[in-house]
């Protein structure tokens, strides 16, 4: 059994239970998962790993790539990577500089299951993959000018 957090084109945040990964990516492409408070059908995923990485590798390829297209596809990415964080920032907690560490505490299972964010460089990310941590990277500079608060 999988557990996902879903979310609407609206921003509606609800589980998703699935036999499994294919269940879940046949009924999305069938349209078949709907939100239980809009019942709209545009539905996606949301990021299950409870390691984010709030650093970022990459922000200046990220803001290159942001700049100078103002495409509806651009702005439309950067509403969802907006509802994206805000997702995590009400689902994680911050464990600042300490994030490799306490990653690696949850994977080993040191201590119990919990959503984490924080700052990892990327030799630090590197190793958590090795070791076959999820880590999930989001670029902070849309975070920082973003309406969170
Ligand atoms: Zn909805």
């Amino acid at each position: 059994m999988k557990v996902y957090n879903l979310a609407c084109e609206q921003n509606h945040c609800f589980e998703g239970w699935f036999g499994s990964e294919d269940d879940f990516l046949s009924q999305s492409a069938g349209q078949q998962i709907v939100c239980p408070i809009c019942e709209s059908v545009k539905v996606g995923k949301l990021p299950s790993a409870p390691h984010l990485n709030l650093s970022a590798a990459k922000p200046a390829t990220a803001s290159r790539h942001a700049a100078g297209t103002a495409s509806p596809a651009a702005v439309q990415m950067k509403k969802q990577l907006m509802d994206m964080a805000r997702h995590v920032m009400e689902n994680t907690v911050d464990v600042g500089e300490s994030f490799a560490e306490e990653a690696r505490r949850i994977h080993y299972k040191e201590v119990p299951e919990h959503g984490i964010r924080g700052l990892a460089s990327a030799e630090q990310c590197d190793e958590l993959a090795e070791e076959g941590i999820d880590v999930f990277q989001l670029p902070m500079p849309a975070l920082r000018k973003s309406t969170l608060q």
